[in-house]
């Protein structure tokens, strides 16, 4: 998958960009707050039909200006796609695909990405709830009917807890719930289901990158925990979850009618990451978060690659910097190993090689020129 082009008219900082990517490595150099984690945001956007900055579409809109637009030209198993964007600062953007007007569940997995940002080293020690977003971006661009699967679940979900107050305040009765429960168990299930089975294909995946990476001293396991059960889940077939969590919901149904909230379900589970058996949420040391993030980014890249049979675009924003030099290499090796578009960000060279390492951007105040 190769990003060709993107154009960016009245996008954050820039007027009208158009840029034209090398199907290799692109590095885009500037100072700070020149624009260049706007390019990457943009192309992120094509991929996710969201920002990863913000929820805010209006935020994208140059200042002083009504409508911003963006396009997106990218080829995948050698056919061309054009993908386009229309924001405004209080209507709902607009999308179409080669011209035809599309939702987002027709973009998901149309254009896929990879993005690693300093703020990724914060995932292992952050709350469950980035953990929860990593892997559902990761399952929806790799499957979009999990993408389809898990917001039908979040709308049931917040209509059912909004049922649960009303019942706590009197205003309905107990006899509404099982309506709610038989739609959404199986949403509940089939999402457990699938993100089970991308956590045990990344854990063989990132166990090889992190062997690699820590030259063979440590052993990183991924376990998807459910929220609620005990014991290891790998092995639970679709039947059991779905009799296990029917057995969740009525045992805590006492407590979500009090609470006026759901207390299981795919919304409170976690992914776990494992060193040696140590559950680095809790023990890891620096060092070893950031030699796991990059073993479980190395590992997406693999993973898209099997289960699409392409690699998806790679997004590095800032994080050479943010890596030590083992660290920086292994990825670097990486990137240069493979035959995969990469677009990393940087605010000096230094930590870039020095020769014949892709093509070079420099980016100055929503400008940008070829170095
Ligand atoms: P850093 O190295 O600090 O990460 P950067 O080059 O990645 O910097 P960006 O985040 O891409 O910087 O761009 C930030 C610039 O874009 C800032 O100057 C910011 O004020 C400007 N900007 C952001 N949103 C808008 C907008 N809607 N309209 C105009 N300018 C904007
Ligand atoms: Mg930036």
């Amino acid at each position: 998958m190769k990003i060709r082009r993107v154009a960016m008219k009245n996008y954050r900082n820039y007027v009208d960009q158009t840029l034209e990517f090398a199907p290799g490595t692109n590095v885009f150099l500037g100072q700070n707050a020149q624009g260049k984690t706007n390019i990457l945001e943009a192309v992120y956007y094509g991929a996710l039909g969201r920002s990863h900055r913000t929820s805010a579409d209006g935020e994208l809109v140059r200042w002083n200006e009504g409508e911003a637009r963006l396009s997106v030209v990218f080829s995948r198993r050698d056919a061309e796609n054009e993908l386009e964007f229309r924001f405004f600062r209080d209507k709902r953007r607009k999308m179409t695909r080669n011209g035809a007007s599309i939702r987002m569940k027709d973009l998901i997995g149309t254009l896929n990405v990879v993005l690693f940002s300093p703020e990724d080293l914060f995932l292992i020690k952050g709350a469950p709830a980035g953990r929860r977003r990593f892997l559902d971006m990761e399952i929806s661009q790799a499957d979009p009917a999990y993408f389809y699967d898990l917001a039908i679940y979040t709308r049931l979900l917040s209509q059912r807890n909004s049922l649960l107050k009303k019942i706590r305040d009197g205003e309905a009765s107990e006899d509404e719930l099982p309506i709610w429960d038989t739609q959404l168990v199986p949403r509940a299930v089939s999402v457990m289901k699938k993100r089970i089975d991308a956590v045990k294909k990344l854990d063989g995946l990132a166990e090889k990158t992190q062997k690699e990476i820590s030259g063979g001293a440590e052993c990183l396991a991924l376990r998807y925990e459910i929220h609620g059960m005990d014991e290891e889940n790998d092995g639970r077939m679709t039947k059991e979850l779905f009799s296990w969590y029917n057995g969740k919901l009525a045992e805590s149904k006492k407590l979500d009618i009090l609470r006026g909230a759901t207390r299981f379900g795919p919304h409170r589970d976690d992914l776990a990451f494992l060193v040696n058996d140590v559950d680095l949420r809790a023990y890891g040391s620096q060092g070893q978060q950031r030699t796991g993030i990059l073993a479980l980014k190395l590992a997406e890249l693999a993973f898209f690659h099997e289960e699409t049979g392409e690699y998806p675009v790679l997004l590095l924003d800032d994080v050479m910097s943010e890596l030590d030099r083992g660290r920086r290499e292994q990825l670097l090796s990486f990137i240069r190993g493979e035959e995969l578009q990469a677009l990393i960000t940087a605010t000096d060279e230094a930590y870039l090689p020095s020769e014949g390492f892709g093509t070079v951007f420099r980016v100055e105040h929503g400008t940008v020129k070829m170095a």
